[in-house]
């Protein structure tokens, strides 16, 4: 991960082989079990919002959604963000968009991996609030590590629905 975000600070786009291997390490993240059994965050509101004290996660609560990653090349070309830039990009690869590139059928703005919308979105701004190690960051540090190595729109919205909804922070910091 961190070879994306270096080749983003020097402020130009260079496509390196430690790039290639930061994008594998996201797509090997991406393709475990753990985004097949996605949540379904809004079912999920549905609960935290309810007055009753019912917790996210009890029985039943959480229901499954399907989503691979290897799936999201298929939803470029009919995502009402992204559509119009991958059609034309997969046309023309060498017409130049800004800084849009597509690399192993993937579309990427710089080194940031475009995300069409599709639950991934969800999932991850809550992997990135709450998929590390120490985790649980604030809405802020979250949107950082978020934009680092995605974009789509509505990101910064996202990312603060998911933590100001994160059960653990509301436990652990009280509010
Ligand atoms: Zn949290």
């Amino acid at each position: 991960m961190t070879h994306i975000t270096s080749c983003l600070r020097k402020g130009d786009f260079a496509w390196t082989a430690a790039t290639t291997k930061a994008f594998e390490e996201i797509k090997d993240k991406l393709s475990t079990a753990s985004v097949l059994r996605l949540p379904d965050f809004s079912k999920t509101f549905e609960v935290a919002c309810n007055a009753s004290g019912v917790g996210i996660g009890g029985g039943g609560t959480i229901s499954a959604r399907v989503e691979g990653f290897e799936r999201v090349r298929f939803y470029y070309t009919e995502c009402l963000d992204f559509g119009e830039i991958y059609s034309g990009l997969s046309r023309d690869p060498l017409k130049p968009r800004k800084d849009f590139i597509i690399s192993e059928g993937y579309l990427f703005y710089g080194s940031r991996l475009c995300v069409p919308q599709t639950s991934l979105w969800d999932f991850l701004a809550w992997d990135l609030h709450a998929g590390g190690a120490v985790g649980h960051f604030g809405r802020d540090k979250t949107i950082a590590l978020v934009e680092n190595r995605f974009l789509w729109p509505g990101l910064k919205r996202d990312v603060t629905r998911v933590v100001c909804h994160c059960r653990v922070c509301r436990t652990t910091k009280g509010s």
